[in-house]
């Protein structure tokens, strides 16, 4: 009998099961823990296409005299090895930073945070920094765990789902298919909390057009609805939370018509809105990157949490706050200590109790320093980062202020990029080393509501390619002298060791089925909904919270318009593997910008015209697209392609908090080209 093949789709952070079927040469679902019918979306079904591509990498290259050429796989790791070894040598082990990859398995990050930490730096960070690091910050402060606090399951028991900043219908596709659809059809209502209308918004009862980088304002005022209505759980407010009158008194000042104006909604829309949240037996809230990639994205959610902390909807099934995450293991990466300030488990680097228990394990005790968050380093290249290990991502395509951060890696010493394609960030490597796809590779991912779920290998790695971790094995014996367990299962037993949400997992009670943390020690099954009696942090209450509204970063003049970015539905974050699909890209081949009608014929464009898009940080063009989906004032396209590249318009600013970049509000004129 063959060996079984179900692995996990490489694109979002859903977890949909999927496999290699040789018969139809191509990638089916199989009924996985998430997708339990086997459904996918089409980026899934197409998932295939990046497995055999011509563009795969496939030998080890290393740069001579400028020029990228093809190595052996000895003389590669030689070269690391001796700058490295340079490097640390002469600057310290804080010179080296290493990006870790949310697309990637839990052991491979795992061994790739222990390698940096046996190198003696917590330099360590991955591209969950980007995208929901101030969600994660604030729900850890108030509810001491940054997860979705429920389970896909129980929240088809929601009665009203309040989405902000995210469109499910598109960027989690079997999630809004397959769990909210449903629920929606039982008579729940949505809320949709988002500057455009798109796919999510066709099935929402109420829109709130918010503008970029006010939903404060949106969210200040549904909670002085809410209070001044009487639709307050007195008895939750008073058994779990603190704060309430100092909040209550803020909020008694608020006029809610002008924060409703300030925000751009209609007052008796938001007013709809909070008593649709606020009247509801159970009010579960869904949240995205429109609300955590600000400069204010953690006071975001920090206002947001407010909400079901005054309603009572936290601690059930049907409730709570659920960041939706992007890549397939976005939640894995955080988990399993890939952080600058935690180790395995989120135990905080500062904590010596925390190190003291990784020592037990691994041997020899992590520094105590936090390190560098990554868009922090990106910006200290040359300085005291010299050299940049980059597992599995793209950041001078995908990080702020492209043009600026493609100078910065012009200034390292040394740079690697481990990489299954060329990238714009393997331009500045001087070695490329080729590694493994979905298909090629076994481990464990954890998607966005704490499933961990294995990946089985399907088929080899093509050429001379290996395996993602045979070669963080090799990295971490040369540039460490770390001996590694020679085993994805083996590497699973040590992080279950190490980080105690993991304890009771193992590789064979996940199975083809899957294990939710928290899973301690004993456990027979995770936990659904988190914080039913005592919050993670172990404390019975969290704090309610009086937030005010701060301006975006970027001033805007009278002939300039908000740039907002996001994604769609046939395409995948930097875009290096949904461009390669032929069929994705016969679906959507080129991006568009959404430009509202008033705003087009202020300046003469048409639809499909091309524009120009600018601001003092760079240019980029593109064809309109005239719609009023898009609110007047503000501009959107996607982050999904090398050209126009948005990202060489988003700027530095980052929030003070979780250093998230301020990706959803740049300031830019609009011509015509
Ligand atoms: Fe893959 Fe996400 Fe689509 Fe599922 S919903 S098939 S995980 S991209």
């Amino acid at each position: 009998m063959a060996e079984p093949n179900e692995s996990v789709c490489p694109y979002c952070g859903v977890g949909c099961g999927i496999r290699y079927d040789a018969d139809r040469e191509s990638a089916v679902g199989w009924k996985g823990p998430v997708n339990q019918k086997g459904e996918l979306c089409p980026k899934g079904a197409a998932a295939w296409d990046v497995v055999d591509h011509e563009e795969r990498l496939t030998t080890p290259l290393v740069r001579v005299n400028g020029t990228l050429v093809e190595a052996t796989w000895e003389e590669a790791f030689d070269r690391i090895e001796r700058e490295f070894d340079r490097i640390v040598t002469d600057h310290g082990p804080d010179s080296v930073f290493f990006f870790t990859s949310a697309s990637c398995t839990n052991e491979e990050n795992y061994l790739l945070q222990k390698t940096a930490r046996k190198l003696g730096t917590n330099n360590v960070d991955s591209c969950a920094r980007l995208c929901h690091a101030s969600t994660v910050a604030a729900m850890r402060n108030r509810f001491g765990a940054g997860a979705m606090t429920n389970s896909l399951e129980d929240l088809m028991e929601a009665d009203v789902f309040l989405v902000t900043g995210a469109n499910p219908a598109e960027q989690h596709p079997v999630i809004f298919r397959s769990y909210v659809l449903p629920a929606l059809k039982s008579g729940a209502k949505l809320i949709h909390v988002d500057p455009r209308e798109n796919a999510t918004t066709k099935a929402a009862d109420i829109h709130l057009p918010v503008k970029p980088g006010f939903d404060i304002p949106v969210l200040n005022a549904m909670a002085a609805v809410i209070v001044e209505e009487g639709l307050v759980d007195e008895a939750f407010v008073a058994e779990r939370t603190t704060g309430f009158d100092g909040l209550r008194a803020y909020l008694s000042e608020l006029d809610v018509d002008e924060e409703a104006e300030r925000a751009g909604v209609d007052p008796e829309d938001l007013r709809a809105a909070a008593r649709a949240y606020g009247e509801a037996g159970r009010a579960a809230i869904f949240t995205g990157m429109g609300m955590s990639q600000h400069h204010c994205g953690t006071d975001n959610v920090h206002t947001l949490i407010n909400l079901p902390l005054l309603t009572g909807n936290v601690g059930k099934a049907g409730t709570g706050v659920n960041p939706l995450r992007g890549q397939n293991n976005v939640q894995g990466t955080g988990d399993v200590g890939g952080l600058p300030n935690a180790l395995p488990g989120y135990r905080d680097v500062t904590d010596a109790d925390a190190r003291a228990a990784a020592a037990e394990v691994w041997g020899f005790e992590p520094p105590e320093t936090p390190g560098l968050t990554e868009v922090e380093a990106t910006h200290r290249f040359g300085d005291e980062v010299r050299a940049a290990y980059v597992f599995g991502e793209d950041p001078a395509m995908t990080e702020p202020n492209t043009n600026y951060v493609r100078a910065q890696f012009e200034k390292l010493d040394f740079c690697v990029v481990h990489d299954i394609f060329p990238t714009e960030t393997s331009n500045y490597a001087d070695v490329i080393l080729p590694g493994s796809v979905w298909a090629e590779k076994s481990g464990t991912v954890t998607n966005t509501d704490r499933q961990v779920i294995r990946m089985r290998q399907n088929v080899a790695p093509p050429g001379n390619a290996r395996t993602d971790l045979d070669i963080l094995r090799e990295f971490a014996a040369r540039v460490a002298g770390l001996e590694s367990p020679e085993t994805p299962e083996g590497v699973f037993d040590e992080l279950c060791a190490v980080a105690p949400i993991y304890a009771g997992m193992s590789y064979e009670g996940i199975g083809t089925g899957s294990q939710r943390w928290p899973f301690p020690e004993g456990a027979t099954e995770g936990t659904t909904f988190l914080h039913a009696d005592r919050f993670e942090n172990g404390s019975k209450t969290a704090s309610l919270r009086v937030i005010e509204h701060v301006d975006p970063a970027d001033p805007v003049e009278d002939d300039e318009l908000v740039l907002t970015t996001g994604r769609v539905l046939q395409h995948f974050n930097s875009g290096a593997l949904s461009r390669r699909s032929g069929v994705l890209m016969r679906m959507r081949g080129e991006d568009v910008l959404q430009i509202h009608p008033d705003d087009a014929a202020a300046r003469g464009i048409e639809d499909g015209a091309r524009v120009r898009i600018e601001n003092e940080r760079g240019t980029v063009t593109v064809a309109a697209e005239v719609t009023p989906a898009i609110r007047r004032g503000t501009v959107f396209t996607t982050f999904h392609y090398a050209d126009p590249l948005v990202n060489k318009l988003t700027g530095n600013a980052l929030d003070p908090t979780a250093k998230i970049p301020e990706y959803k509000h740049s300031a830019v004129r609009v011509t015509v080209e």
